[in-house]
């Protein structure tokens, strides 16, 4: 199967009745992007710029991130590298940034863009690294736990205003910036209608997105098993954002844990998201699935499925799997 999986480094991930789908893979760390001539994916749908943080006994400073950004931009050659900005705080607390004062919730406490937002200093800083590490060439950048429209749009317009700098100082730009939003707090899937306007693309946080969705934390074994990924809840709501940004031409991926796995996958593409930033061992089993899939034919089952759902959603889905030879 290894084996099998290494024959598709080179193939591209389209289904047999012809859609280019985009399989990236998610990274963290410098040595992380060896995974894309490894897998062959398509690009670094996630970057998580937090664990040079994490790694850290002392705050990064700027020439630090922006020398950690270039290589990887470097080793990422002509692929599209998509850097997220900092997650940290909540349960990924920095003694050398925050106070540690305890919350109740971590995961829903002061954490992301809404910590980035009030410490700006670290966000301009880490802006400048990202603008001038990608000097010459294309920067994408996403931002985490956005929560409301106005959110984005601020971090967005910091961004420029460190852009609106460099320019002035006749320091070399970015050909092209494109920012985009994590949906992985339910609430900005009620404000797509502000958001999709101003935002280049779109990535779902699924590990987020599940706990806030099901109320149920993302670290405890307990509930493991109880919240399926291919529940009816979460494909439906996941259908009711890819639908609307598909209409406005703003493309959406998903980077959770979801993507990886074969099945999970599937009833993702099936639901019209056509971009996946996964785990790289994931890369072999998901392009195998992908091109022994029919997505027409998907799409139809899908569309019946979620109509009238069974109890056993992942059953269903199985079972049509198996028939159809995916
Ligand atoms: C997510 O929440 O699905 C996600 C991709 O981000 P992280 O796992 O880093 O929170
Ligand atoms: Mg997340």
């Amino acid at each position: 199967r290894k084996a099998a999986y290494a024959a598709l480094r080179d193939v591209a991930p389209e289904t047999k009745d012809g859609h280019r789908l985009t399989v990236m893979v998610n990274a963290g760390l410098r040595d992380d992007v060896a995974a894309l001539d490894v897998t062959g994916a398509d690009g670094i749908g996630l970057f998580r710029t937090e664990f040079q943080f994490l790694v850290s006994a002392t705050l990064p400073q700027r020439e630090r991130q922006q020398r950690l950004y270039r290589e990887v931009l470097d080793a990422a050659g002509a692929r599209p590298v998509i850097f997220r900005t900092v997650d940290i705080g909540g349960d990924k607390a920095l003694p050398y940034l925050i106070h540690a004062e305890d919350e109740e919730n971590p995961a829903m406490g002061w954490r992301a863009l809404r910590l980035a937002l009030e410490r700006d200093g670290l966000m301009k800083a880490q802006a400048r690294a990202l603008l001038e590490a990608a000097a010459g060439r294309t920067l994408n950048v996403m931002f985490p736990m956005v929560s409301e429209a106005w959110e984005f749009d601020e971090a967005r317009a910091l961004f420029e205003k460190q852009r609106d700098f460099l320019a002035s100082r006749n320091k070399r730009l970015p050909l092209e910036v494109n920012y985009g939003a994590m949906l992985e707090v339910p609430a900005l899937a009620y404000q797509l209608d502000l958001l999709l306007p101003s935002v280049d693309f779109l990535s779902i946080g699924t590990n987020d997105l599940t706990q806030f969705l099901f109320a149920a934390d993302r670290a405890n074994p307990k509930l493991a098993e109880r919240y399926d990924w291919l529940s009816t809840s979460i494909l439906r709501f996941l259908r009711r954002v890819a639908v609307p940004a598909a209409q406005a031409g703003v493309p959406v991926g998903v980077c959770g844990e979801m993507g990886g796995r074969p099945l999970e996958a599937m009833a993702l593409i099936g639901i019209g998201i056509d971009r996946l930033s996964i785990t790289p061992a994931a890369v072999g089993p998901v392009k195998a699935m992908i091109r022994s899939l029919d997505r027409g034919a998907l799409t139809a089952f899908m569309d019946e499925l979620l109509a009238r759902p069974p109890r056993d959603l992942r059953g269903a889905l199985a079972r049509w799997a198996a028939e159809q030879g995916v």
